[in-house]
């Protein structure tokens, strides 16, 4: 089983479930969602990004490099992302900070110790540790496990966000450490989840339902994509569909499309689907929050 890396450990997260939190992001996502604003996410493996920007073409990288991946070509470095197997040693030479090594490796009491250093706030918040990604449910699940266990024993909350498209049998493992799933709903036709997201949606609903009936408690996140899914129609759908499983939740999250992570595609030299996807007007929004009041769900928000 492959190695788990984190990318991002974020304190004072209040967007990432009740309280002061402090929130652990995994690398590594089993989906594709064209509009993902965390491309550093996707790929489980370090990758290096490269802040083409700060960059002053001084070569220190070309002669760091022991793989060849980085070239001065007309007075620029060039890189071929191919070759580089994120050793890191051009991050050490760059002297602009133009480079960064993205996913580290820690041990679980590590992260444990990094979670006990704001215990005072989720005491005070009502606060905890939110588990992110990338897909945490797609990770090492005796080390995600072990995690969840740990900090289970000092009395932490711990939520899940989680796409759903994972193995029953992993929820089925952090279940009885989990307070609170954040659970992602992102399409409802199969064929277009297929298109947008890259995978059917069949195991993400199969998950959410046998989570349900398992008593876990759910708070739904939507993200809304103008040309993508802000539309009545998918909301109609999602509201059928939590109805005729009896889907219990705690509340929703509407969340707006945005496009703050289109430079990171630039860093790893990717290319960003951002033409298509649109931000939805607010009206929208407040549309489609009252489409699930007007059905008796509650604690609808708009944004994280
Ligand atoms: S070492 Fe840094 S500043 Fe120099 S060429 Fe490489 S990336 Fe650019
Ligand atoms: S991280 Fe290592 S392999 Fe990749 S470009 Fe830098 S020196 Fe080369």
């Amino acid at each position: 089983m492959k190695k788990p890396y984190v990318f991002n450990i974020q304190k004072y997260s209040i967007h990432d479930g009740p309280g002061i939190r402090t929130t652990f992001f995994f690398k590594g996502c089993p989906l594709s969602c064209q509009w993902c604003h965390n491309p550093e996410s996707q790929r489980h493996e370090v990758e290096l990004m490269y802040y083409h920007e700060r960059c002053v073409d001084c070569g220190a990288c070309v002669k760091a490099c022991p793989n060849g991946a980085n070239l001065l070509v007309d007075g620029h470095v060039s890189m071929n992302r191919v070759l580089c197997k994120a050793c890191g040693n051009c991050v050490d030479e760059c002297t602009m900070n133009a480079r960064e090594l993205v996913g580290k490796y820690y041990t679980v009491d590590e992260l444990v110790k990094e979670a006990e250093k704001d215990q005072m706030f989720y005491e005070e918040s009502g606060g905890g540790i939110t588990l992110s990604g990338g897909e945490v449910m797609v990770q090492n699940m005796d080390y995600i496990e072990e995690f969840c266990r740990k900090l289970h024993r000092k009395g932490y909350s711990i939520d899940i966000d989680t796409c759903g498209f994972a193995p029953y049998e992993n929820f089925a493992r952090i279940l009885p450490y989990v307070d609170t799933f954040l659970y992602d709903i992102k399409l409802m036709d199969p064929e277009k989840h297929k298109t947008y997201i890259g995978v059917n949606n069949r195991l993400i609903l199969d998950n959410l339902i046998a989570l349900n009936q398992a008593g876990a408690k759910i708070n739904i996140r939507i993200p809304l994509v103008r040309g993508v899914n802000s539309s009545e129609e998918f909301i109609r759908q999602t509201i059928d569909f939590l109805r005729e499983n009896q889907i219990r939740t705690l509340g929703f999250n509407l969340l707006p499309y945005h496009n703050t992570g289109k430079s990171k595609y630039e860093n790893l030299d990717r290319s960003y689907a951002d033409e298509q996807l649109k931000v939805p007007p607010q009206e929208q929004l407040e549309h489609f929050k009252q489409m699930f009041l007007d059905n008796g769900f509650q604690n609808i928000k708009i944004g994280g």
